[in-house]
Formats: C-alpha cells, sequence, structure tokens
C-alpha cells in the first residue's frame, strides 16, 4: 500500500450518489463472468457501490445488505450476485458460496471484503478499496486490475471513470487539496440515477 497502487486508479467521490454513480459507470464495462472485490472499513460504501453497480445494470430492486444471507442475486441486465464475506467464520465456509458456480453464471459477482478470502478467490478481478476522505462524505475509491480479462479493459476502464477524477479536468498533475472539493463541486457526469 506505501505510495499507492502504481497500477490503479484513484477516484475521489463526494456524496453517497457519487459513488453510486461511478459503479453505475464501471458496470458499463461489466462482462459475464466478471468478479469485482469491494475492500474497506465498515460505513466505507461498499454496498453504497453494489447499489450503483446494480441500477447501471438496471436492477430494479432494492439492493440491500445481505446480512443473513451471504449471498443475494438480482436481475439485471447482466445477473448480480452481491457477497458480503464479512461474517464468514472460516476460509472452507467459502466453498459452501459455490463461487465458481456464481461466477460461471452469466453474472458478475461482487464480494464485499473480498480482499479477506483472497485465496479462494480466481486470480483474475477488479479491486475497488474504499477509504473514507476528509469530510463525512469524502471518500477515495481506488480501483485496481488483476488477471487477464480486467487487464484487458484498461483503457475503458480508465475512460469510465474519467469524468470522475477531478484531478484531471483541473489540470494534470494537479492533486486536489481539502478545500478543493468543499467549495463548487462540478462533477461533470455524475448526475442521473
Ligand atoms: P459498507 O458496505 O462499506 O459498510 P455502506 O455502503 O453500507 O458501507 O454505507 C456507506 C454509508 O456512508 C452510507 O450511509 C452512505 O450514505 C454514506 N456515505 C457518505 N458519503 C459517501 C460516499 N462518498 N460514498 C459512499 N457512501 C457514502
Ligand atoms: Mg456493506
Amino acid at each position: 500500500m506505501t505510495g499507492g497502487r502504481a497500477d490503479g486508479l484513484e477516484v475521489r467521490t463526494a456524496s453517497v450518489d457519487e459513488t453510486r454513480a461511478l459503479a453505475a459507470a464501471l458496470s458499463a464495462i461489466a462482462r459475464p463472468g466478471d468478479l469485482v472485490l469491494l475492500a474497506g472499513d465498515l460505513g466505507a460504501g461498499k454496498t453504497a457501490f453494489v447499489q450503483g453497480f446494480g441500477a447501471g445494470l438496471g436492477v430494479e430492486e432494492r439492493i440491500t445488505s445481505p446480512t443473513f444471507t451471504l449471498a443475494q442475486q438480482y436481475e439485471g441486465r447482466l445477473r448480480v450476485h452481491h457477497l458480503d464475506v464479512y461474517r464468514l467464520d472460516q476460509l472452507s465456509e467459502v466453498v459452501e458460496l459455490g463461487l465458481a458456480e456464481l461466477l460461471d453464471d452469466g453474472g458478475v459477482v461482487l464480494i464485499e471484503w473480498g480482499d479477506a478470502i483472497l485465496p479462494a478467490l480466481p486470480n483474475d478481478y477488479l479491486e475497488v478499496r474504499l477509504t473514507f476522505g476528509e469530510g463525512d462524505d469524502d471518500r477515495s475509491v481506488a480501483l485496481a486490475t488483476v488477471g487477464p480479462s480486467w487487464a484487458a479493459r484498461r483503457r475503458v476502464l480508465t475512460e469510465a471513470v474519467e469524468p470522475f477524477t477531478g484531478a484531471r479536468a483541473r489540470g494534470a498533475g494537479a492533486t486536489a487539496g481539502p478545500g478543493a472539493a468543499a467549495g463548487e463541486a462540478d462533477h461533470q457526469g455524475a448526475g442521473g440515477c
């Protein structure tokens, strides 16, 4: 984690809706069999991300935290499998999730706390790491591609998040200071719901 992820993209969001819009933009490049691993502390926005991702795929049902079930399934343009392995006691329980079957189902699998079960996951996924920022509603969303299928999509991935990379809009190399987002946050392309 030192010095950031050289192979990754980092985006900041200033509201839950913006995180959802970012996720929806990413869902546009999703393919059957994709795995998205969500990392970040409690309340960082992992479930919010899945909500936006699902909305982007046309899921109409309300996506909530799979509290009692480890996995939930939603129908959209692609089927969405939403897993939360926070309560998983042992790695062996992952077997019961039937992950391979879920990935083979023609849908997309998103796993909250997926970094906790890395040894059980195929080495081909998009990692989305959410961290808290300065203000209550500020989040940093770090994206890292692992494995061939996501690596091949680096360019479209960069394009998908471009509307959310404020630094790019403000000038190359300029990292937004804490005050930059506090004023008139003009996030083009983040609209819609
Ligand atoms: P997690 O699944 O990581 O535990 P949730 O998505 O359930 O987190 O909750 C995130 C909480 O943080 C929600 O109450 C949401 O409204 C709030 N929030 C505030 N700002 C943001 C943001 N920029 N991105 C995501 N969530 C945010
Ligand atoms: Mg959650």
